[in-house]
């Protein structure tokens, strides 16, 4: 459900669809037509303590657009699209029961920066979007960073492990958790985030983004039709 805030977002970003730049407001049908093709697929990553995690598209082409505009251009309107896309991550990884949501956090600086909080925004739209459906759907914000980060976009891959190592705190939930995410791509932020969820004992922690890059080495088994069965990553 698109509400006030999102349109009056929307009418700041200017007429044209986030995903593909056809002039029009919000995102335009074609694009809305190409992501509701259910695909969501288990993400691997050959890293000590990746956690077990769900994508529900790939990201690629028009995902990528919306969910670089939504988080850096106020596409507000792309909220309950990519909400709804999440849910379908969150579903891949557990169709069913109750389940806690923990955004993966801004820092600071760029929730300032943006007026908003762009993951957490997302989480609720997932959420709303399982309640819909029946399930009984938290969002916690467990996780914070500990310490001031750089910015991710840019730095190589290397200095991304080394400023997210080590940099986030959480508090303790009971019951089974998803951190979510926008996009996966080295897999570190959720290395980090799933390894300062169980430092404070939490037993079941799984994880769901919207979209994910498909590493080459892993394109034979990373898009799993099935079930979501893939355990956690080689070490
Ligand atoms: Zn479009």
């Amino acid at each position: 459900m698109t509400n006030w805030l999102d349109t009056a977002a929307d009418l700041l970003l200017g007429a044209t669809c986030p995903g593909c730049g056809t002039p029009g407001w919000g995102i335009c049908t074609t694009c809305r037509a190409a992501l509701e093709e259910t695909s969501a697929f288990a993400v691997v990553r050959r890293l000590e303590g990746f956690p077990v995690a769900s994508a529900a598209r790939v990201y690629e082409g028009r995902l990528r657009r919306l969910v670089a505009a939504h988080k850096e251009r106020h596409a507000r309107g792309a909220t309950s699209v990519l909400g709804a896309l999440l849910a379908e991550a969150v579903e891949h990884r557990r169709p069913d029961g109750p389940v806690t949501l923990v955004p993966v956090p801004s820092s600071r600086s760029a929730v300032r920066q943006r007026g908003y909080d762009s993951v957490h925004l997302l989480a609720d739209a997932a959420a709303r979007s399982l309640s819909r459906d029946g399930r009984r759907v938290f969002v916690v914000s467990a996780l914070t960073h500990v310490r001031r980060l750089a910015d991710q976009a840019s730095l190589d891959t290397a200095a991304r492990w080394a400023n997210l190592q080590g940099a986030m705190a959480a508090r303790p939930l009971a019951g089974p958790v998803i951190v979510v995410d926008d996009v996966c791509t080295t897999g570190a932020t959720l290395v980090e985030a799933h390894r300062a969820l169980m430092a404070v004992g939490v037993i079941d922690c799984q994880a769901a983004t919207i979209s994910a890059t498909v590493l080459r080495r892993d394109q034979g088994t990373q898009r799993s039709a099935g079930p979501a069965t893939a355990g956690p990553a080689d070490p």
